[in-house]
C-alpha cells in the first residue's frame, strides 16, 4: 500500500474496557464519575436482563428505562427526556445493542449526562460520537461529541447470549464499517489499519463463536473487532452500503443488523476494484465482494432482503429514495446498476 502523505485525523476521548464481570466495573466507573442516581437504559426485549444487571451493579443504578427502539425514533427519545428528568438521574448507562446505546446518545445530547456504554450487539456505536435518528419515517444523522459514550465496557460473557443469528447478522454489520472505511474519501492510515484489524479479528472469531457461542476467548476477540471497526465508523465518512442501509432502516422499517448483513457483499462487489479494497481482496483471497458472500453463506448469515418484509415493488423506491441525497461513493451512482444490486439483494443472489 502506499503511503499516504498528507491526512487529518481526529481522535475521540473515550476510556474503554475490555474484560468483565461489567457490572463490577461500572459499579467503579460510576463511582469514578461521582454518579449516585444513574439510569439504565436498555430495550423492552432486555428488561429482565436489564434489572439483574441493575441490581447486580448496586445502589448507584436508580432506575432502568427498557423503552429504547431501533432506528431511535424522535417520540421515544421525547418520552424517554422526560423520564430521565422526572427521576433526576445524573448518568446514562445503557446496556444493549445499538438501539439502547442510541437511545442514551439522543438522551445526552439534550442533557449532556455522562454515558457508559455496555454493548451487547457488535454494532458499534458505543465508539463513535454518530447518532441516527428516525422522524416520519426518515432516518437522518448527526456528528455531535456530545453523543459519544465517555466510558465502554465490554464483557464477553454478555455477547455469549446473542443469539446465533443476531451474532451472525452482527458481526457482518460490524465488518460492513471496516469495509466500507477502507474506501472512505477522508481515509487515512490509522483508519485503514484499523480496519484492517478489526476486518481480521471478525473473521478470524466469528467462525468460532457460531462452533461454541460459549467460547469467550472467540467472543473477547469478536468485540475486539467489533470495537474497532466502530471505531472507524466514527473516523470517517461512509459510503453507498450504509446509504443503502439507512434508507432500508429508516424508510422500509428493515432490521438493522440484517440489512447490513445481506448488502455488504454487493455494496462492496458495486464499489470492487477501489483502491483502498485491496488490502481486503488479498487477505480474501479473492475480490472482497465475492468472498465476503461466500462467508456470508459459511456463517449461514441472512442473504435475501425478501426474507425481511421488503416487497419486490418497494425496490424502485428505495433506489430513488437512496439516491436523492446520496453520500460520497468511489464509483459513481447509476440507477440501473443499483436497482439490478438491489433486486440482486432482494432475491438472494450473489453479487455480480
Ligand atoms: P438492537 O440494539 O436493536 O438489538 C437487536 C435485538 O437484540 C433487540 O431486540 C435487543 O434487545 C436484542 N439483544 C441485544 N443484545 C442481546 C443479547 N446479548 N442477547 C439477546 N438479545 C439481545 O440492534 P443493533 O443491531 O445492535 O443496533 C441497531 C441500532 O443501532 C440501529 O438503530 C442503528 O441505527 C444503530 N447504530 C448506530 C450506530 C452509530 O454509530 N450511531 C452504529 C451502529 C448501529
Amino acid at each position: 500500500m502506499q503511503f499516504q502523505t498528507a491526512f487529518t485525523l481526529q481522535l475521540a476521548r473515550m476510556r474503554v474496557r475490555f474484560g468483565g464481570p461489567a457490572a463490577v466495573a461500572v459499579a467503579e466507573e460510576l463511582a469514578a464519575l461521582g454518579s449516585q442516581r444513574a439510569l439504565l437504559v436498555s430495550t423492552a426485549s432486555q428488561q429482565a436482563n436489564a434489572r439483574n444487571f441493575a441490581t447486580a451493579v448496586g445502589p448507584r443504578i436508580a432506575e432502568v428505562y427498557a423503552g429504547a427502539r431501533m432506528h431511535t425514533p424522535m417520540e421515544v427519545t421525547a418520552k424517554a427526556f422526560e423520564f430521565v428528568k422526572s427521576v433526576g438521574a445524573d448518568c446514562l448507562v445503557a446496556l444493549g445493542g445499538g438501539s439502547a446505546i442510541g437511545l442514551a446518545k439522543a438522551l445526552a445530547l439534550h442533557t449532556d449526562l455522562p454515558q457508559i456504554a455496555i454493548p451487547t450487539t457488535y454494532a458499534g456505536s458505543e465508539a463513535t460520537a454518530i447518532l441516527g435518528q428516525t422522524e416520519a419515517g426518515k432516518k437522518t444523522t448527526i456528528t455531535n461529541p456530545k453523543v459519544q459514550p465517555e466510558v465502554i465496557i465490554y464483557d464477553p460473557t454478555l455477547v455469549a447470549t446473542l443469539p446465533i443469528a443476531l451474532t451472525v447478522a452482527s458481526g457482518l454489520n460490524a465488518m460492513a464499517h471496516a469495509a466500507e472505511a477502507l474506501y472512505a474519501r477522508d481515509r487515512n492510515p490509522l483508519t485503514a489499519t484499523l480496519a484492517m484489524q478489526g476486518l481480521e479479528a471478525l473473521l478470524q472469531s466469528l467462525p468460532q463463536v457460531i462452533e461454541n457461542p460459549e467460547n469467550l476467548i472467540a467472543r473477547g476477540r469478536s468485540q475486539y473487532g467489533a470495537f474497532l471497526c466502530g471505531v472507524v465508523l466514527g473516523q470517517v465518512g461512509m459510503s453507498l452500503h450504509h446509504k443503502l442501509c439507512h434508507t432500508l432502516g429508516g424508510s422500509f422499517a428493515l432490521p438493522h443488523a440484517e440489512t447490513h448483513a445481506i448488502l455488504l457483499p454487493h455494496s462492496i462487489a458495486y464499489n470492487g476494484g477501489s483502491e483502498g479494497l485491496d488490502p481486503l481482496d488479498k487477505l480474501l483471497n479473492g475480490p472482497a465482494g465475492c468472498e465476503l458472500h461466500r462467508f456470508a453463506k459459511r456463517l449461514r448469515a441472512p442473504l435475501a432482503l425478501r426474507d425481511f418484509g421488503l416487497a419486490e415493488s418497494d425496490l424502485d423506491r428505495a433506489v430513488g429514495l437512496a439516491l436523492e441525497n446520496p453520500y460520497w461513493n468511489p464509483r459513481p451512482l447509476d440507477r440501473a446498476s443499483l436497482r439490478a444490486m438491489l433486486q440482486r439483494a432482494w432475491h438472494g443472489d450473489p453479487p455480480q
